[in-house]
C-alpha cells in the first residue's frame, strides 16, 4: 500500500486551453482521472502531447468520464494501450456514443498516419505508428461502464461518483464525487462541459448545490451568445431561398448534436406541412449511428422531445428523410438535378468527410445555398465559406464559390457567461476551492473575477501539470 499522504489534484489537459481534458484526483491511496481527451490544434504539438501521457496509466485506478466529445474521451484508447486496466465510469448514453465515436476516431488516426507516412517514406524518414488503432479502441471500450443519472457509483474504496445532467450533449454529465480524505468526506464537483438552457431535445443543465472543491469549465466565461434565435423559422426561410431557384441546400454539421438538432427542426417543419415534398438526406455513417444512439436514450430528452416519443413519433425520422451510409448512395445524390433537396453532411467545419464531395457540386452554382450553423475555426474550409471567398480548394482542386451562404449563429452547445453564472449560483455555500479549466485565458480571467465578486474564495486557473494539495 502507498504511503497515506493527503489528497491532491493535478491538471494535465484543458488547463489554460480547451482540449485534452484530463484532471487527476489522488487521495494518497487511490488515483483516478476525470476525462482523458485528445489534444487538438497544431499537428506537431497534438502529436507529441497525445502520445506522451504525463503520468503512468498503470497507476490510475479508474476513469470518470463526463461526456463523449473527443476532447474529453479521445485519448482513452491510448491510456489503455499504455497499460490502464481499470474501469471507465460514465453515463449510459456516453458509453453508447463512445462505441461509435472512439471507433471513428481510431479510423481517423490510422488514416492520418498513412497520409503522413506516405510523405515520410518518399523522403526516406522513419514511419509513424497510429496513435491508436480500432483494436485498441475495442479493448478500451470493454472497460466502459454506463450508469444512470442520479445513481451513486463506487469508484474506489474512498471515492464514489454521481452523474447529473449537464445539458451539453446527449449523455453529458457533471460529476459529483464524494472523496474520503483521511476520515472526512469532501465533495468535489467537476462540471464537465456545461450546456444551454431551453434548447431542443436535451434537458437543461442541473446546477450543483454542494461542493467543497469545484472544477468548472470556462470556455465562454467572458462571452455572450446573443439573443436566442428562432432556429426553425430561420431554417424554413433558408429552405425557401433554395426552393425559389430549384437549388440544393447543403448544411455541414457535426455528427453529434448539431445534426440531430437540425433533423429535429426539419421533422417539425415536415409535421407542420411546411416542407411537404422536400427530400432530406443525412449523409454520414457516423451521424446515422449517433442518431440511433439518440433514439435509444430518451432518458436524456426534455419534455417536448419525450412527448413526441410518447405520441409514437420519431423525433429523428419522417417520410422524406433518408439516412445514407453507403458510398454509392452518397455519390448518387450528386446526380439529382432540377429539384430542391436538403442535405446534412459531416464534417461540421468541412475539413474532411463526405461534405467535401458535396461541396464540389453545390458550391459552383448560384442557385444553391450553403447553411452554416456551427462555429468555423480559423484556417478551416468552413471558415473560408463563411468569409465568402471566390473559390474554395477541395481535394487539391479549385471550385468557384457561387452558392449563397447563410448562417445561423449562437447555437453553441456551451453555456455562455450568463448561463455559467446561473449554473454556479445555486451553491448553498460557495466551494472552498474553485479551479477553472477548459478555457482560453481571455475567457478565464474575467470569469474568475466574476466568481470572486460573487464571494467564491480561492478561485484558481491551473496551468498544465500544476498540482494542488488540498
Ligand atoms: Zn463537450
Amino acid at each position: 500500500m502507498k504511503a497515506h499522504s493527503g489528497m491532491h489534484l493535478q491538471f494535465f489537459g484543458a488547463a489554460g486551453t480547451v482540449t485534452g481534458s484530463c484532471h487527476m484526483i489522488d487521495t494518497g491511496r487511490h488515483r483516478i482521472i476525470l476525462d482523458c481527451g485528445l489534444f487538438q490544434g497544431s499537428r506537431k504539438e497534438a502529436f507529441r502531447k497525445n502520445r506522451n501521457l504525463a503520468f503512468d496509466p498503470k497507476s490510475i485506478d479508474a476513469v470518470v468520464l463526463s461526456h463523449a466529445h473527443i476532447d474529453h474521451s479521445g485519448n482513452l484508447p491510448q491510456l489503455v494501450k499504455d497499460g490502464f486496466r481499470g474501469r471507465i465510469i460514465c453515463t449510459r448514453a456516453t458509453e453508447s456514443l463512445c462505441r461509435y465515436m472512439l471507433m471513428d476516431s481510431a479510423h481517423i488516426q490510422v488514416k492520418d498516419v498513412q497520409y503522413v507516412n506516405k510523405r515520410r517514406k518518399r523522403q526516406g524518414e522513419s514511419l509513424f505508428e497510429p496513435l491508436y488503432t480500432p483494436e485498441d479502441a475495442e479493448k478500451c471500450l470493454s472497460l466502459f461502464e454506463g450508469h444512470d443519472y442520479g445513481e451513486w457509483v463506487d469508484v474506489t474504496e474512498d471515492i464514489r461518483v454521481r452523474f447529473e445532467d449537464a445539458g451539453h450533449i446527449l449523455g453529458s454529465a457533471s460529476c459529483h464525487l464524494d472523496i474520503d480524505d483521511r476520515g472526512t468526506t469532501k465533495r468535489l464537483v467537476f462540471s464537465g462541459d456545461v450546456g444551454r438552457y431551453d434548447r431542443v431535445i436535451l434537458k437543461d443543465p442541473v446546477p450543483p448545490k454542494e461542493a467543497d472543491i469545484f472544477i468548472c469549465e470556462s470556455t465562454y466565461g467572458n462571452r455572450f451568445h446573443g439573443p436566442t434565435v428562432d432556429v426553425q423559422q430561420k431554417i424554413c426561410d433558408v429552405i425557401r431561398m433554395a426552393e425559389e431557384n430549384n437549388g440544393k441546400l447543403l448544411m455541414p454539421a457535426f455528427s453529434v448534436g448539431r445534426t440531430q438538432m437540425l433533423v429535429y427542426h426539419l421533422n417539425q417543419l415536415a409535421t407542420q406541412g411546411k416542407i411537404r415534398d422536400l427530400a432530406v438526406f443525412v449523409d454520414s455513417p457516423l451521424s446515422a449511428n449517433v442518431t440511433s444512439v439518440f433514439r435509444r436514450h430518451p432518458e436524456c430528452f426534455d419534455q417536448e422531445a419525450l412527448a413526441l416519443v410518447h405520441d409514437n413519433n420519431d423525433p429523428f425520422g419522417f417520410e422524406k428523410l433518408t439516412y445514407i451510409r453507403e458510398v454509392e448512395a452518397s455519390k448518387a445524390i450528386a446526380g439529382i438535378n432540377g429539384v430542391s433537396y436538403v442535405l446534412i453532411s459531416a464534417s461540421g467545419m468541412c475539413e474532411a468527410g463526405r461534405v467535401l464531395h458535396h461541396l464540389k457540386h453545390v458550391a459552383p452554382s448560384e442557385r444553391n445555398v450553403i447553411l452554416v450553423t456551427g462555429f468555423m475555426a480559423p484556417h478551416t474550409l468552413g471558415r473560408r465559406i463563411v468569409e465568402k471567398v471566390d473559390k474554395i480548394r477541395v481535394f487539391g482542386e479549385d471550385f468557384p464559390l457561387r452558392a449563397q451562404v447563410a448562417t445561423i449563429s449562437g447555437l453553441s452547445a456551451h453555456a455562455d457567461r450568463e448561463e455559467l453564472l446561473e449554473y454556479v449560483s445555486h451553491f448553498r455555500k460557495n466551494p472552498k476551492h474553485t479551479f477553472l479549466v477548459h478555457g482560453e485565458e481571455e475567457q478565464q480571467q474575467p470569469f474568475a473575477e466574476a466568481l470572486r465578486e460573487r464571494g467564491f474564495p480561492n478561485v484558481r486557473i491551473p496551468v498544465e501539470g500544476q498540482k494542488f494539495e488540498l
